[in-house]
């Protein structure tokens, strides 16, 4: 396989997709297939490619789309009549069952081009219960040459029972040296470990970070997080300043300076911090800190963390993480 025939998949892909089109070489396609695998590694791209290939009216000796063919143009044009995709409306909200539902005019009618139909499902664990066991029926009784593509990064929030009916496809996170190769392809250059390491090893995050200025945010919020430490700055004015930043990464990145803290407090030289580049500053927390009431500390973050998806006041959840945390470092 040629990389210039994939040019429209990312490097990490194509042990995943050589999977995939194995399915078309055998000319058995599986009635559903379940991509799986973190946020941030272009599994829609990897599904989208899949179908607009199953789809196509004359596909190369290397199963891609030939990009010319009727079938192709219509998939570009987003108008092809035999592939349509299930998504929540809106990002973090659910997949109704009327959605489900309004698949069945979709199942029934008979191919348009006399070939496969293809449906994608993305975000599948965004199923309502009601919506799932809908679907189910869908998987229990197979419409023939229908191919079903469920797309999650958490697939054990489906219930068994669709889950059994898959193929299960899991996309791995690439080597860092992979990622960080096509991160400077990209034109990324600066701090590629600590933003894929932020990025839990997710390129596409890690450019999107890069892109955004992530990385000097959390520079920042870490520059509070040691004042406070100090007594420096009031808690209950950086939870205000803090508002601005997304209360996932916040949290993600909390945690990740006390665990670090922790680390350092049992090994001077952890060989594995997170916050490689915040190490002397973690070393100098962990010598100064008392273990138990760091411990503690820890738990409340994860408590928070659980809180932060329901609680509507962020502001009240990040101020008491805060004053918890200048009291703990308060001598
Ligand atoms: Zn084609």
């Amino acid at each position: 396989m040629t990389m210039g025939n994939n040019k429209d998949l990312y490097p990490w892909l194509l042990g995943s997709w050589s999977h995939l089109i194995e399915y078309l070489g055998h000319q058995r396609i599986p009635q559903a297939v379940m991509i799986s695998g973190q946020k941030g590694l272009g599994k829609q791209r990897l599904a989208w490619n899949f179908a607009k290939s199953l789809l196509c009216e004359q596909r190369t000796s290397e199963f891609r789309a030939c990009s010319q063919c009727s079938s192709c143009q219509l998939f570009s044009a987003k108008t092809h009549p035999d592939f349509t995709v299930i998504q929540p409306e809106e990002s973090g909200k659910s997949i109704s069952i009327d959605q489900i539902r309004g698949l069945t005019s979709f199942l029934s009618l008979s191919s348009q081009f006399n070939n496969y139909r293809l449906l994608i499902i993305n975000d599948a664990h965004r199923l309502t219960h009601a919506a799932a066991n809908s679907f189910l029926k869908n998987l229990e009784e197979p419409v023939e040459k229908t191919c079903i593509i469920l797309i999650s990064g958490f697939p054990s929030a489906l219930p068994a029972t669709i889950r059994s009916r898959c193929q299960i496809l899991f996309v791995p996170a690439p080597k860092s040296k992979v990622a960080m190769h096509w991160l400077q392809q990209q034109q990324i250059s600066e701090h590629l470990d600590i933003l894929l390491e932020i990025a839990q090893g997710s390129p596409l995050i890690a450019l999107e970070y890069a892109k955004d200025g992530v990385l000097e945010s959390r520079k920042s919020c870490f520059n509070d997080w040691l004042k406070i430490s100090r007594q420096q700055a009031s808690p209950i004015i950086i939870a205000e300043h803090w508002l601005q930043f997304p209360d996932s990464l916040l949290l993600f990145w909390m945690i990740s300076w006390v665990v670090d803290t922790l680390k350092c407090y049992f090994n001077q030289n952890p060989d594995k911090c997170y916050n490689s580049d915040f190490e002397s500053s973690l070393q100098e927390l962990a010598q100064r800190l008392e273990l138990k009431r760091l411990f503690k500390f820890y738990d409340l973050l994860l408590r928070q963390k659980q809180h932060l998806t329901s609680q509507l006041n962020k502001q009240l959840i990040f101020e008491e993480i805060l004053i918890n945390w200048s009291q703990l470092c308060k001598k």
